[in-house]
């Protein structure tokens, strides 16, 4: 069995970034993915310095060809489970994690990287889940300018999302917010009224497309109808932590979900486990997953070299 100084799970932006450091630092590393980036289903991508409204697996594939150069390994595949199999009591010494494929192959590491990402749970609302990613979206920053000064319902999955309505209103005169039940404070209701926002109480029951699959509006309960050029929601976004649940990393209850916890570094509670990206943190940003995989990717060389000092002075006697 192979061992790795990092495993990495997960390929995207912050998996990826933390092996460009690691290779850097002359770390031999593995880096296991499943191919399915959260932003996958988006033609363009848009806010990345450099790289804005290009193809966001451009990104990722031009990330892979540069980690040719080091000692990175990139192999195809999920991570089933990983165990920590040896560690000091004093919480000084190493770790090592050994990491299962779901092909069965397993790997050594004396640090694991989970850099998952998450799921989009997106709003139960037929034809909705059909439109993600192109005419169905949910950061401004990443799909509003595209649609500045066109038509955009924004539906609500909770009164918190007034807020994504008043920022589309800093891109176009025309948006409708759709509350779906959600209960409106007076004073957002009267600052959406204050900036021309069309509050729409009644449902939305489908999101419509014409006949070429493009967004077309959407459908209210009453059978009545709303042209929409763009329609924003807030999916519930769902971690893909179930490796770091399984070695018990500490997590806590935060904005209305239990998050696995983290420090600056991507350290968690689970000595030589870390996590960096949208595992972790829920924005809808690659350069703040790159810089989340980056500066995670740094720390735990840092922690190498200090371990290895240790062994070092051991190894003297
Ligand atoms: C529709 C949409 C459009 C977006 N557009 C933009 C944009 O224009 N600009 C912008 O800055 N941001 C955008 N984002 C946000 C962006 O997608 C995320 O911020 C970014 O992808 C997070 O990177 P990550 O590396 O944390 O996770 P991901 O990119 O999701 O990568 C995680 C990787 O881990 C792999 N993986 C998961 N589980 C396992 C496992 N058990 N074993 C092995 N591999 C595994 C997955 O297959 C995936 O390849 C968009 C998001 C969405 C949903």
């Amino acid at each position: 069995m192979a061992t790795w100084d990092v495993v990495i799970v997960g390929g995207g932006s912050a998996g990826l970034s933390a092996a460009l450091m690691l290779g850097r630092s002359r770390r031999g590393v593995l880096v296991v993915d499943g191919g399915r980036p959260r932003n996958a289903p988006a033609q363009h991508m848009h806010g990345v310095l450099g790289r804005d409204h290009t193809s966001p697996l451009d990104l990722l594939a031009a990330g892979r060809a540069e980690l040719t150069r080091y000692d990175v390994a990139i192999e195809s595949g999920e991570v089933a489970g990983a165990s920590l199999i040896e560690t000091d009591a004093s919480g000084d010494a190493g770790a090592l994690f050994e990491v299962e494929l779901d092909s069965g192959e397993r790997h050594l590491a004396r640090r694991l990287l989970v850099a998952t990402g998450l799921r989009d749970e997106l709003p139960d609302i037929p034809g909705l889940a059909d439109q993600w990613g192109r005419g169905v979206v949910l950061c401004p920053y990443c799909d509003g300018w595209e649609v500045r000064d066109r038509r955009i319902a924004v539906i609500a999955s909770s009164a918190a999302n007034a807020h994504q309505a008043q920022l589309m209103r800093q891109l176009s005169a025309d948006v409708v917010f759709c509350t779906q039940g959600a209960v409106l404070t007076p004073s957002a209701r009267a600052g959406l009224d204050a900036r021309g926002i069309a509050v729409e109480d009644r449902s939305v029951t489908e999101v419509l497309a014409d006949e070429s699959g493009r967004l077309r509006g959407i459908r209210l309960e009453d059978g009545s109808q709303w042209e929409a050029d763009a329609v924003f929601v807030a999916p519930r976004a769902v971690p893909h932590d179930d490796l770091l649940r399984q070695l018990r990393a500490r997590s806590m209850r935060q904005g209305g979900a239990d998050q696995v916890l983290v420090d600056e570094d991507g350290r968690t509670s689970v000595r030589g486990l870390y996590a960096a990206g949208n595992v972790v943190g829920p924005r809808s940003s690659v350069p703040w997953a790159m810089s989340s995989g980056s500066l995670t990717g740094a720390a735990i060389n840092a922690d190498l070299v200090d371990e290895d000092v240790r062994n070092a002075l051991d190894a003297r006697g």
